[in-house]
């Protein structure tokens, strides 16, 4: 009797890690995973596109967009929105994007027709790659990971933050690509946050492979690739877009032209001691070998570059000391930005 509950745990035990094979630990499209808790969002939709943002659609036509078969996009523009055509395909934009912002406004139909993933079925690809779904979520269960803003298949909204059928909805999406070194080597995953007429529902998630349904194609399918179209999925369901802008980001912060390589001498112990004080309210002080000056109750290590021209270790700045005839600190100016904004000291 033992032997077989033995067995049976153990089963269990090696079933359960033979067949969570997802980072998630669930399948894809499990019904059982809980669902996400319904949220009630504020008011507005709409946001006017920022100055630098490359606007995709703004009410007038689809000259932005091609069809992902081939050719003209063919949605169809009604008041001012453009929606999806059943059976005309995707429409992917023109222009492509790898790190950027997104803010999408969309509509399911009012008429409510269908349920589950049959209802207001669409879809915000990023780098034509990765779905943040686009799904008639009011009082519409389906499996949570397919659910409204879920990235699809993988990773379900934290919140339920649905607007009724026929209201207006926005994304504000975040998108860093994949990054790959050498040899097409992982080195960071996409990430992707979203929120939902203003409420976060992904939060730096990192999808583990393009969208795709049932199965998920491996990430390194992407390595040769740094942009791609936004995209728009038919799913069959009339599904009505708006107010479409993108914000390509920064992909990395910019190093300087060349390497900081500042004259540093050796200051004899003894002269570095003359300094130490307090100039003002700010002291000097001499530690290990080392000169440091107090400020905003940090300790500021500094560098030697004369016996009166000092810089900061770590920071933008310079600290210029007055001596009088036997090398004795008398006063110093110091500056705590590369710009040379001078504060006296005494
Ligand atoms: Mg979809």
């Amino acid at each position: 009797m033992q032997r077989i509950i033995l067995t049976a745990i153990l089963a269990a035990f090696f079933s359960s890690t033979a067949l969570a094979q997802l980072p998630s630990g669930w399948k894809a499209h499990d019904l059982s995973r809980p669902a996400p808790k319904v949220v009630t969002p504020g008011d507005s939709s709409t946001a006017s596109p920022p100055s630098d943002a490359i606007v995709l659609f703004d009410g007038k036509d689809l000259s932005k967009w091609n069809s992902r078969n081939g050719g003209e996009a063919k949605w169809k523009v009604v008041d001012s929105a453009m929606e999806s055509v059943a059976g005309s395909g995707y429409v992917v934009s023109k222009e492509e994007f790898g790190d950027c912002q997104i803010h999408v406004e969309f509509a399911s139909p009012k008429k409510v027709k269908g349920n589950g993933q049959g209802r207001g079925n669409s879809g915000v690809f990023l780098m034509d790659s990765f779905e943040v779904q686009v799904l008639d979520s009011f009082e519409n269960a389906t499996y949570p990971d397919g659910s409204a803003g879920s990235i699809y298949g993988q990773y379900p909204p934290l919140v339920n933050a649905s607007r009724k059928p026929g209201e207006w909805q926005s994304y504000d999406i975040v998108f860093r690509r994949p990054r790959f070194g050498e040899g097409g080597k992982l080195i960071s995953p996409p990430r992707v946050t979203v929120f939902h007429n203003g409420v976060v529902i992904q939060d730096a998630s990192e999808p583990y492979g393009p969208t795709n349904w049932i199965q998920h194609r491996p990430l390194k399918s992407l390595k040769n690739k740094k942009k791609g179209p936004i995209s728009l999925q038919d799913h069959g369901n009339p599904v009505r877009y708006r107010n479409i802008w993108v914000r390509p980001l920064v992909e990395s912060q910019p190093k300087p032209a060349k390497a900081y390589d500042p004259v540093v001498i050796e200051l004899a112990e003894a002269d570095a001691k003359k300094l130490v004080g307090k100039y003002g309210s700010v002291p000097i002080s001499y530690t290990n070998g080392k000169l440091f000056l107090g400020f905003a109750g940090s300790k500021l290590e500094m560098i030697p570059h004369s016996k009166t021209e000092f810089g900061f270790m770590k920071s933008a700045g310079a600290v210029t000391f007055k001596l009088d005839e036997n090398g004795n600190g008398v006063s110093l100016e110091m500056t705590l930005d590369a710009a040379g904004t001078k504060k006296g000291a005494k």
